[in-house]
């Protein structure tokens, strides 16, 4: 096996590094403080704006897209170190135009869409004019099994009618976030993964409504947020279909591969930013007369957490390599990074926090941040006990002759 970068991300890394040095990280924290000073998070803050030109014009920008002309034109193998480099951040991936949901939705539609759903909604994404969000979860029903979705896509003639409420639409705080792909039941008569379609929500569509903005463990994560949204007899064209009715679960499973293997890039970065603060407090802090490394178990602690990262960075490169060359046999190895890396990340974020005493848990630091999106991503795409009964599945297939592989 060979580990080195291919030329291309080599030369792509050392830009995007020399970008988040010399651009985002003295923008970053100064940032932070003045969207979290203000009464109204819910705006954009010109040092996006501006960060966003930059990297256009730097060939830093839609790199998660397989496409060479209007995107990076990677592999997942290719695009996983640039992931891992932006999740070191938390813009970074916003000022390329490679943030989730909006790189999910974008290759949706790049797969799936119409010609005139590209133009109208593809395009802008593509461009950084607009944002997205994705509507799946539902307060009402146990959503980590999509097939009990209550809200309904039901075709009327030449028109699709919308209704039910939507929960942790990640996105729909963000003032140019403009349209929504909402997942609805259109035919309960169908076979299981049939019945539901994916249709696009122009967010000022009359019925449309964002009722409120919730807090992940007390962020909103302003300006994008996640947001509670009713549907009440939203009435589209049927053209707004994507991929046409009774398509959501296939579009979906192939929406969420690159999307959870993104995540998992990105949260490696965020580990190794939190290994390097541990390291850092560690070395320059005393108590009871040595440098806090050298206190207790901490050394071991340090070790451990190199250790995990490096596993999971192999394990999540192996689950992207699988995907580009044996695409439906990385479903198994999808999942097993998606339990493996947020678990990862959550404790090695939790022993840089406890490496920083009481100022781990304040905004001084963006540990407490890196917690919460690591601890998330247990739930966001699936919780983790969906991702282990995958596994299991596959794994008791081999031996149970197809009675376990339901
Ligand atoms: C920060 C954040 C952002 C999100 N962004 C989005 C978004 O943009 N769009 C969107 O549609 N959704 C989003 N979600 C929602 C997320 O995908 C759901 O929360 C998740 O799929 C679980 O659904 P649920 O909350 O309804 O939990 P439930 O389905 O009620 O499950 C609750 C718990 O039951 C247990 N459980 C469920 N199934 C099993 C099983 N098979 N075996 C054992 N135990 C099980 C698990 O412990 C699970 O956590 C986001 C969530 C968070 C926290």
């Amino acid at each position: 096996m060979d580990f080195a970068h291919s030329e291309r991300t080599r030369e792509l890394l050392d830009r995007l590094i020399s970008f988040q040095e010399n651009e985002v990280a003295p923008r970053e924290e100064p940032y932070h403080r003045e969207l979290l000073s203000m009464q109204d998070p819910w705006v954009v803050l010109p040092a996006i704006e501006e960060l966003k030109a930059k990297a256009k014009s730097e060939g830093l920008w839609n790199l998660f897209l397989p496409d060479q002309e209007r995107g990076g034109g990677l592999s997942n193998v290719e695009y996983a170190p640039l992931a891992e480099r932006m999740g070191r951040s938390l813009i970074s991936a916003e000022v390329c135009n490679c943030n989730a949901p909006d790189t999910g939705n974008m290759e949706v539609l790049w797969h799936f869409g119409s010609a005139e759903q590209k133009e109208r909604w593809l395009e802008p994404l593509l461009e950084g004019e607009i944002r997205s969000a994705f509507c799946m979860t539902e307060p009402d029903v146990a959503s980590s099994d999509a097939t009990n979705m209550q809200a309904t896509a039901t075709l009327d003639g030449d028109e699709v009618v919308l209704n039910g409420r939507k929960w942790w639409s990640t996105g729909a705080g963000h003032p140019n976030c403009k349209v929504a792909i909402f997942m609805g039941l259109t035919d309960p008569a169908a076979d299981r993964y049939s019945q539901h379609s994916m249709v696009l929500v122009p967010l000022d569509a009359p019925g449309v409504k964002v009722e409120r903005m919730l807090q992940a463990m007390g962020f909103l994560d302003a300006p994008a947020g996640h947001g509670e949204v009713s549907f009440t007899d939203v009435r589209l064209p049927a053209s707004a279909i994507v991929g046409g009715p009774g398509q959501a679960f296939a579009i979906a499973q192939a929406r969420l591969g690159p999307g959870r293997i993104h995540h998992c890039m990105r949260l490696i970065g965020l580990a190794e930013l939190a290994l390097e603060l541990a390291c850092r407090r560690a070395t320059e802090r005393v108590a009871f007369g040595k440098p806090l490394a050298n206190l207790g178990g901490n050394r071991e602690r340090i070790a451990d957490a190199r250790i995990a990262i490096e596993q999971a960075r192999l394990h999540v490169l192996h689950a992207a390599w699988l995907l580009d060359t044996q695409s439906p046999q990385a479903i198994g190895a999808v999942s097993q990074i998606k339990v493996a890396t947020p678990n990862m990340a959550q404790r090695v974020v939790d022993m840089a926090i406890q490496l920083h005493g009481g100022g781990g848990l304040s905004n001084e630091f963006p540990l407490a941040g890196a917690w919460t999106a690591a601890r998330a991503l247990r739930l966001a795409d699936g919780p983790d006990e969906v991702h282990r009964g995958v596994v299991a599945r596959l794994e008791l297939a081999r031996y149970g002759k197809g009675k376990w592989s339901s």
